[in-house]
């Protein structure tokens, strides 16, 4: 079976004085939060009594190259865009990696109403949600957890006789990361959840028309709605015709050790974004600031990986006084290379993905600065890269502790397959061929990040052993 992790959601309620462009407010929602996930793409919309869904494999400009946007007229939608984990090698190879039938929006239909589901993040009980689910003669089409929170929600909703207790009784009992956008034909409510330990962001925004949720605050800028706050740990808000009618922190929690995700601020969010209370930009200025003064080298220059190391180089050229020089350009049209499933694949795409600018580097010594270090994999080729392009010494600056574990709610990657988990510093610095390797310490990049309003989740830097 395929584990999906979704990582991305939109949701937008208007008012009935206005348009039905609800759909065209998600589709730039989705474009604006494509960095999170880009196998997949959905829009669900409220028509009347129904709901109307557009969803496919691809990016969300190919999804709604055509006509669909014109198809989903309404004043609610939501939408979602999907990468997803831990697929098995065997689907791959035996081409049965069909994966759209886990494309999100799941539309779910129950005795007194319907309602299309969104999620981002990753529940830890869903098998065992589903097997209770499929004794009562529920049956399944896919494989994501998607499905099972909808079909959930859709039975208690039926017991329930409400839809936002539904919500409410299902949330409880999943136990992981989520954020979740429900659309229902139930007085056309758009129900927005957080988790109760608030992993995975979601936050909520408002213009004269109406209001939106979104993973990431960009999506809300881009869109015209007005930042109102993150919605809390625990919480369920819901709209109706454009205005909030419901706003409680209702789940209890139930993980030790949680909180906000950590690579939300090192790897997965955009830097324009403002995560609880927490801007990505700063949070990534102040680590690579805290990087340097941690661990000084005597460098030349100082470059950044494109995308992810370039705020942390700033960071780094700001403290230590090196000037800041393109030393890499990224491919913009290659995605990420770590969710390919081969290492052969993984790197063959990071050798696409990355050129040396020789002009800049030849006979230098560089600082090179990057996000994290998770499998090792892009960092060896890139300081392979860097060497044959002319570099005399590549200095290795990380901006994350070593990534050391997996973890469930997040970086999910085999700890068997982690190089800092296989390896010491000494021996990783060997491995990838940099001159020298530093990565910041925990107590730095708590430090850098000390302006979240919620507490951090570090577990794939520190093994807790805490579920
Ligand atoms: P790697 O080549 O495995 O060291 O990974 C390259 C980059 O991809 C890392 O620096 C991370 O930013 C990102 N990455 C790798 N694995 C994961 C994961 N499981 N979840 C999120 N980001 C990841």
């Amino acid at each position: 079976m395929l584990s999906r992790e979704e990582y991305l959601i939109f949701g937008v309620s208007i008012n009935n004085k206005y348009g039905e462009d609800a759909a065209e407010f998600a589709y730039a929602g989705l474009l604006a939060l494509q960095h999170r996930g880009q196998e997949g793409a959905g829009i669900a919309v409220l028509s009347g009594n129904s709901i109307v869904c557009h969803k496919n494999q691809g990016l969300v400009s190919e999804v709604f190259s055509g006509e669909a946007l014109k198809c989903l007229k309404s004043r609610s939608a939501v939408g979602n865009c999907m990468y997803s984990t831990h697929i098995n090698n065997t689907d791959i190879v035996n081409n049965v990696n069909d994966i759209t039938e886990d494309v999100q929006p799941v539309f779910t239909e129950y005795l007194t109403g319907r309602i299309a589901t969104v999620h981002s993040g990753n529940v830890i009980n869903a098998k065992e949600l589903k097997a209770e689910l499929m004794t009562y003669g529920i049956a399944f089409m896919g494989t994501s957890d998607s499905e099972v929170i909808s079909k959930l929600i859709a039975y208690h909703s039926t017991k329930e006789k409400s839809v936002v207790n539904g919500v409410k009784v299902a949330a409880e009992l999943l136990k992981g990361a989520f954020s979740l956008v429900v659309l229902s034909t139930e007085n056309n409510k758009l129900i927005a959840v957080r988790d109760s330990s608030g992993f995975r962001p979601l936050c909520m925004g408002k213009n004269e028309r109406g209001i939106a949720v979104a993973s990431e605050s960009c999506a809300l800028d881009t869109n015209g709605f007005g930042f109102v706050r993150d919605i809390k740990p625990g919480e369920i808000v819901v709209a109706e015709d454009g205005k909030i009618t419901y706003e409680e922190v209702v789940l209890t929690p139930k993980i030790k050790n949680a909180g906000v995700c950590i690579f939300e601020y090192v790897y997965l969010a955009r830097p324009d974004s403002f995560i609880d209370s927490l801007g990505v930009y700063d949070a990534k200025v102040n680590l690579g600031k805290i990087l340097a003064e941690e661990n000084p080298a005597e460098a030349d220059i100082v470059c950044a990986v494109p995308e992810s190391g370039i705020e942390a180089a700033i960071g780094y050229s700001q403290e230590s006084g090196l000037p800041l020089i393109t030393g890499l350009i990224r491919n913009r049209y290659v995605g990420r290379s770590f969710i390919y499933p081969t290492q052969t694949q993984r790197e063959n795409i990071v050798k696409v993905k990355f050129n040396a600018m020789k002009s800049n580097i030849a006979g230098k010594r560089i600082v090179l600065v990057d996000d994290s270090i998770v499998r090792g994999t892009s960092m060896k080729i890139i300081v392979g890269m860097m060497k044959n392009a002319g570099a005399k010494e590549v200095h290795l600056r990380i901006s994350s502790p070593p990534v050391k574990y997996t973890c469930h709610f997040g970086v999910d990657t085999k700890s068997e397959d982690v190089i800092a988990n296989k390896m010491k510093l000494d021996e990783i610095c060997k491995e990838i061929g940099a001159d020298s390797l530093g990565y910041i310490s925990l107590d730095g990049l708590k430090k850098a990040c000390g302006k979240c309003s919620l507490p951090l989740c570090v577990r794939c830097f520190e093994n807790n052993g805490e579920m």
